[in-house]
């Protein structure tokens, strides 16, 4: 899992509406993601769609997706 929707999200559904997979779905008191479907938006786009959809920043990178961890190897930066 790699995204989760924190305590911010005011239920927008903005993210909901983004997300290639259906991943995100409704719950209360919020918005969840469904870390069985939610691919990181890889083959889909270049970033994940829902953080750049989330108005409050309410979604957050719970753990490195396996490319970042390999673009930081490969560049030198240490997160
Ligand atoms: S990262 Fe992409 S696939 Fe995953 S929940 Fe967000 S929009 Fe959906
Ligand atoms: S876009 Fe952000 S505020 Fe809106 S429902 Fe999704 S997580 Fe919540």
């Amino acid at each position: 899992m790699a995204f989760a929707i924190g305590f911010q999200c005011i239920a927008c559904g903005a993210c909901h509406s983004t997300c290639p997979t259906g991943a995100i779905q409704r719950a209360r008191p919020r918005f969840r993601i469904d870390p069985l479907l939610c691919t990181e938006c890889v083959l889909f786009a270049g970033e994940p769609l829902c953080v750049t959809a989330c108005p409050v920043r309410a979604i957050v990178e719970l753990i490195p997706a396996p490319t970042t961890i390999l673009n930081s190897t490969i560049n030198g930066v240490t997160k």
